[in-house]
C-alpha cells in the first residue's frame, strides 16, 4: 500500500538524514547498525522509521519508511528498521516524538563496566544541564538491561527501564535508546550521553573513580 506522505514527514527526514550523518562521523552509527525515528502521529500511529539494512552514512530523505502501529510499510521499500518495536514502546510509554538508537565504543564499554550496578550514575558534569529537565546539581541514573536477539524480548527489556526522569536506556555491549519531544532533543540527548559516557569511562580507566 502506498500512501502520501504527511506533510510533516520530509522536515523529520531532513533532521534525521543530518544527525545520521553526524553521528557517523563521529564513529557511533557506523555500517547498517543504528536506527532513527520519528513519531509524526500518535493516533493513528505513524512513525517515519530507517530502513533495515541501510548503511546509516549514505541515508537520503526518500529512503525512510512510514510505517503504522503494526509496522507495516505504508510507503517506501525495503523493511522497517527490526528494532521498530522497541522504539514503539518507547512512544507507548512516554510524550517522546523522536527515538534515536546508536553504538558507539564508550556506550558499550559503560555497559559492561557498570551493568551489575544496574546503571551508570553521572554527577557534577556540566553537560548534564543539556537533559531536558535537568540542572548541573542533579544525579542522573542511566539504567543498564540486558541485550537480546530477539526483538519482541529486547523491546520488554529495554521497556522496563523506561522512566520518565531520564530519556534514555543503555543496553548491555549493544548501545543506548534516546528520546526527546522532537528530533532535535533525541539527537542533542545522544550527543549529551555520548559525551557523559565517553567521560564517565575515561575517568573510571585513570582510575579517578
Ligand atoms: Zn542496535
Amino acid at each position: 500500500m502506498n500512501q502520501t506522505l504527511p506533510p510533516d514527514s520530509a522536515a523529520a527526514a531532513k533532521s534525521m538524514v543530518e544527525a545520521a550523518r553526524f553521528f557517523h562521523s563521529r564513529g557511533w552509527l557506523m555500517g547498517t547498525c543504528g536506527n532513527l525515528s520519528v513519531q509524526l502521529h500518535r493516533v493513528p500511529q505513524r512513525i517515519l522509521v530507517t530502513p533495515s539494512g541501510k548503511d546509516k552514512s549514505r541515508l537520503d530523505t526518500d529512503d525512510f519508511l512510514l510505517v503504522d502501529e503494526r509496522g507495516l510499510s505504508l510507503t517506501g521499500a525495503g523493511r522497517a528498521s527490526e528494532e521498530l518495536s522497541v522504539h514503539q514502546e518507547i512512544y507507548r510509554l512516554t510524550e517522546a516524538s523522536a527515538v534515536f538508537h546508536v553504538h558507539s565504543i564508550a556506550n558499550n564499554l559503560a555497559s559492561r563496566l557498570w551493568f551489575e550496578a544496574g546503571q551508570v550514575v553521572l554527577e557534577g558534569v556540566e553537560m548534564i544541564k543539556g537533559i531536558a529537565g535537568k540542572t548541573l546539581n542533579d544525579r542522573v541514573h542511566l539504567p543498564i538491561v540486558a541485550n537480546f536477539h530477539e526483538m519482541p524480548a529486547l523491546a520488554r527489556s529495554v521497556a522496563a527501564a523506561v522512566s520518565q526522569d531520564v530519556p534514555a536506556v543503555l543496553v548491555y555491549q549493544h548501545g543506548i535508546y534516546a528520546w526527546g519531544r522532537d528530533a532535535e532533543a533525541a539527537r542533542r540527548h545522544i550527543e549529551i550521553f555520548e559525551f557523559l559516557l565517553e567521560y564517565r569511562v575515561e575517568l573510571h580507566r585513570l582510575g579517578m573513580v
